[in-house]
């Protein structure tokens, strides 16, 4: 048996104000807490700073953590998508492979336990299957054009039975709202209906991702031509692209809506009404690293948004240590309190991904690690897992 204790103990939700003690199992599995009186002095072992339960990271490509590095920072989510696409085959198996192995093995290290990771390929079920971390794999689709849809849905298919021989949970989920058609966008809601998985979609990252589809004009259609992808079916006039595809994915199934750097607070009013499970998942250090600029966390707060952190892939952040998206978030919004961001990055983040009954706080008979953090009055620090 062990006993843990701190100066502070988060419990995924928020800090006990008790001070209990922590009892675990020989096996690091939380038997209950108990009181300090109770507990023989000399057993305890104590820290100083916070506990808190392992991350859980929302959203990671960990199968790009060979492009570090590769992309200049704050050029625009256009010259990123061009870049990603010309550029992530162009390396050996290995570098990829290795590539991968390390980014897994980093973030156990720095006290995630787990991930919402997307796929579009193959290259990371090997190491997330053997991985002590627990993934979500998130298998993305692309395709614009409806006329591709069913052979788009078919290719994922493909890709959702290697998935799963790997023994990895996953769901088929959209890449974003400019480059999946609402045809697509159906048959990925249906395939989940009858699943408890949730579903995944990067949303309004770019300021012109509402102008496309207020009035198809912006950045969006210089992609288009890039990628010779035919627009002519594509009809706007709506009032942003949070609008336009969230009526075409189911309203009870836990939906992570990824960087909403651009999102307006109408647009999240509507979108709560209209949809019941709504995670709105930030990932700043990437937003820094593509264009430079955050989300207004203000409007989600005051609206009671339930929010998730991720890191993104290697390919648009320096590490995927989530104490660094925290960091940046405290260092950005001085006004967001500790108790918030650790909820958003333990409990918030495995509810999103339905997995709350195992992590993201301290559940009798789990082991959903523990995290040791000190803190100055700007930032958290980590010390180490103790679980
Ligand atoms: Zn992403």
């Amino acid at each position: 048996m062990r006993y843990i204790s701190a100066t502070y103990i988060f419990d995924g939700k928020s800090f006990l104000n008790d001070k209990p003690i922590l009892i675990l199992n020989d096996s690091n599995c939380f038997v209950e807490y108990a009181k300090r009186k109770t507990i023989e002095k000399s057993k305890i072992e104590h820290y100083d700073g916070i506990i808190c339960p392992g991350f859980v990271n929302a959203h990671c490509h960990l199968e790009l953590s060979h492009m570090k590095g590769l992309i200049a920072e704050k050029s625009g989510l256009l010259n990123f998508a061009k870049e990603i696409i010309t550029k992530r085959r162009a390396f050996q198996k290995e570098e990829i492979q290795s590539a991968i192995v390390n980014a897994d093995k980093f973030m156990w290290e720095n006290g995630t336990v787990a991930v919402g990771d997307i796929s579009n390929t193959v290259d990371s079920f090997d190491v997330k299957q053997k991985s002590p971390l627990f993934y979500h794999t998130f298998l993305e689709l692309i395709g614009f054009d409806p006329e591709q849809a069913e052979y788009v849905f078919a290719m994922g298919k493909e890709l959702q039975r290697g998935a799963s021989r790997a023994d990895l949970k996953n769901s088929l989920v959209p890449h974003a709202p400019y480059s999946v058609s609402d045809a697509l966008m159906e048959k990925i809601s249906s395939d989940v209906r009858d699943t408890k998985f949730p579903l995944s979609i990067h949303n309004q990252e770019h300021a012109d991702e509402d102008l496309f589809f207020k009035s198809k004009e912006g950045i969006f259609t210089e992609l288009y031509e890039f990628l010779k992808i035919n627009i002519s079916h594509f009809e706007s006039g709506k009032p942003s692209s949070l609008q336009s595809y969230l009526p075409h994915l189911s309203p009870a199934k836990n939906l992570l809506l990824v960087h909403n750097t651009f999102t307006k607070k109408e647009d999240i009013k509507w979108a709560k009404r209209f949809h019941e499970e709504l995670f709105w998942c930030l990932c700043p250090n990437a937003n820094l690293y593509i264009e430079n600029i955050l989300p207004n966390l203000k409007n989600f707060v005051e609206e009671n948004c339930k929010m998730v952190i991720g890191t993104d892939s290697l390919a648009s952040n320096k590490s995927l240590s989530m104490v660094s998206e925290i960091n940046a978030l405290l260092k950005n919004f001085n006004w967001v309190q500790i108790a918030d961001v650790l909820k958003w990055a333990t409990y918030n983040g495995a509810e999103a991904l339905g997995i709350e009954n195992k992590f993201g706080t301290f559940i009798k008979g789990k082991n959903a690690g523990i995290n040791h953090l000190s803190y100055t009055p700007d930032k958290l620090i980590f010390e180490g897992k103790l679980a």
